[in-house]
């Protein structure tokens, strides 16, 4: 039944919810890919600026603690002595030993007294030989110039003595009567402020106002210009010796915005790197400070949120396949269903269809049987009535001839016997009457016989021993016997069971099928007829033998028709066979004839009176 149940094909606006589900999966990725890079950029700009805000502040913190050190130290009465005094060797001493005291003591990198013509006449670092500002002079520097000028100075650079990097505070060291005696400046190392830098996370710039970098948390990038440098910038790095020897270089950066936030690439060879960029200028010192987040970690961060979102839709798109796929399942099983119940129908349809068919055949054939069989009946009764018909006439032939050849004779004999008369001959007037007596005689005899023969039996069916009827039979036969010179042989077992039959009957049957074959036998040199009896299986067989010509094959059928007989007129009536076989019908046994060779063989087959004895 299922093999001719197609699958349900994929219909066109499957095909499309399809569609449009993948654009969708794909818009829905995108924007949130683009939402991960945004959110991974802006957290990460947002820790970049938390990092930015607390190097600011350590920064600040820092450059606090020490502005007011060059203060203090030109407050000191020592200071204005040696500055009043500076060829005082012992002044000049006592301050060394005094400043490298405090140099340690704040962590200074070092603390030091010019003269007002920039020479260095007392430092913390006195005793570190050529290293030592003692004897250098510093009138170039901004610091000197801006303390002498009365204000307290600033500058960052690198010492030209020292070659290392450091934040300078100065102080005018001034006396009483407001005069500046000298100038107190504190160099401070930024070294370990950069130590803190390293490793970390982020990167760390500080850069001037000129836009180089002063401070780095990647050494290679120190004192590069981020920016290209104007020559007036450029002069004036120059003209302070802020860098001292370093070579000034320019950083291959190129600022730019990604997702709406500053964004710094640095190139490096072919490739390149990208840092998120908070910025901040510090007012004061007049530095910008840039912490960095290279966006390779953020981007990083993005892509796995987009793999995590990937996989969710991946799941979220297997289940609704899953849920789809499920659906249509159920739909081809409800399909199934209702083809299968329709189909189920239609057999039914057709069965009932087919049934009603035949019956409506079956209707229509007992119509026709009964039809057939009326037409049967019909054609029966009027085989009945020409059957009849056929005895009737063959029976007037027969009794016609019987008849007419007897009165033709009597009537010669009367014609005869009048002429005879006339002539006196009397004597055979006579003869000629007893002819014609004889003659009636025989046309009564017929008639007799035919009243026989459509005579209802008169006696009742009932137990017959053969052996009370045989004597009379043989009576009967005995003078047709003497005429044609036939034996009569008996074969009867005297324990025979009786049969069932009429005894007047029974005795017609044997008197019948004897003189038929004593006719036969006539003239022949064997005349010997027998008659033999068994009993077997609740039946007794009886049988008439003579061995004369036999019943020949082309006759044998019609024997025991009425009327039918092969002997010449007068001789027989062709009804004693036809009276035979009508009487063992009605005892209920069976006649047949079959050839002896030589001679022929009638058996009669008659039930038992009682089977029980007849088997015994
Ligand atoms: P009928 O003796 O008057 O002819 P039946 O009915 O007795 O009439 O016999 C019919 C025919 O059967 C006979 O004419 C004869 O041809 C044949 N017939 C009967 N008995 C014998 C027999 N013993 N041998 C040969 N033919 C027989």
């Amino acid at each position: 039944m299922s093999s001719s149940l197609a699958p349900v094909p994929r219909t066109r606006p499957t095909r499309i919810v399809l569609g449009l589900g993948v654009l969708l999966m794909a818009a829905a990725l995108g924007l949130g890919a683009r939402a991960a890079f945004r959110h991974s950029y802006e957290t990460g700009f947002g820790r970049a600026e938390t990092a930015l805000r607390l190097t600011v502040h350590a920064l600040e913190a820092d450059l606090a603690r020490y502005e007011v050190v060059p203060q203090l130290v030109a407050d000191l009465d020592m200071v204005q002595r040696l500055l009043a005094n500076p060829g005082n060797p012992a002044l000049r001493t006592a301050t060394n030993v005094w400043l490298l005291d405090q140099s340690d003591a704040v962590q200074a990198s070092d603390i030091y007294v010019i003269l007002p013509d920039g020479e260095t006449i007392a430092a913390s670092n006195y005793r570190k030989g050529a290293g030592s500002f003692v004897g250098q002079n510093f009138s170039y520097r901004p610091y000197f110039t801006e303390a002498m000028a009365g204000t307290e100075g600033r500058f960052y650079g690198v010492g030209t003595t020292s070659g290392v990097r450091g934040y300078y505070f100065s102080a005018p060291v001034l006396d009483g009567g407001g005069r500046i005696l000298g100038v107190v400046a504190v160099k401070v190392g930024v070294d370990r402020i950069e130590q803190s830098w390293r490793g970390g996370e982020y990167g760390f710039l500080v850069t001037d106002p000129e836009g180089r970098v002063f401070l780095s948390s990647e050494p290679g990038w120190l004192y590069s210009s981020l920016d290209t440098p104007t020559q007036e910038r450029l002069a004036r790095t120059l003209a302070t010796r802020r860098y001292a020897d370093a070579e000034l270089g320019e950083l291959p950066l190129e600022r730019r915005r990604e997702l709406g936030l500053p964004v710094f690439r640095v190139a490096s060879g072919d490739a390149h790197r990208d840092y998120l960029a908070a910025s901040y200028g510090m007012a004061g010192a007049g530095w910008t400070v840039h912490v960095l987040l290279d966006t390779a970690g953020l981007r990083a961060e993005a892509w796995r949120i987009v793999g995590s979102l990937v996989l969710l839709m991946c799941a979220a798109a297997f289940g609704g396949l899953f849920v789809i796929q499920r659906r249509a399942r159920v739909a081809e099983r409800l399909a199934m269903q209702r083809y299968a119940t329709a189909e189920l129908e239609r057999r039914v349809e057709a069965r009932t269809a087919d049934l009603a068919r035949v019956n409506s055949q079956l209707g229509q054939e007992i119509a026709e049987r009964r039809a057939t069989e009326r037409e049967l009946r019909a054609a029966q009764a009027s085989l009945v009535q020409v059957g009849k018909l056929a005895a009737l006439g063959q029976m007037s032939a027969s009794l016609s001839h019987e008849i007419n050849q007897p009165l033709a004779a009597a009537r010669n004999y009367a014609d005869s016997a009048a002429i005879l008369i006339e002539r006196g001959d009397i004597a055979r007037a006579r003869d000629n009457i007893a002819q014609i007596l004889s003659l009636v005689d025989r046309m009564a005899a017929i008639g007799k016989h035919l009243r026989h023969a459509a005579r209802q039996p008169e006696d009742q069916l009932g137990a017959v021993a053969l052996a009370s009827i045989l004597p009379e039979a043989q009576t009967i036969v005995a003078q047709r016997l003497a005429t044609s010179g036939a034996v009569l042989e008996l074969d009867v077992p005297p324990d025979l069971p009786p049969v069932r039959a009429g005894a007047t009957r029974l005795q017609q049957i044997l008197v019948n099928l004897i003189s038929n074959a004593a006719d036969a036998v006539e003239g022949l040199p064997d005349r010997r007829i027998t008659l033999s009896a068994r009993a077997d299986a609740g039946k007794v067989t009886l049988r008439v033998r003579d061995r004369g010509p036999g019943v020949p094959p082309a006759i044998a059928e019609r024997i025991f028709d009425p009327f039918f007989t092969t002997k010449g007129m007068g001789a027989g009536l062709g009804l004693g066979l036809s009276i035979t076989a009508n009487i063992v019908r009605d005892f209920g046994g069976t006649i047949a004839c079959r050839d002896a060779g030589p001679g022929a063989e009638f058996r009669v087959t008659l039930p038992a009176a009682d089977p029980a004895q007849a088997a015994a």
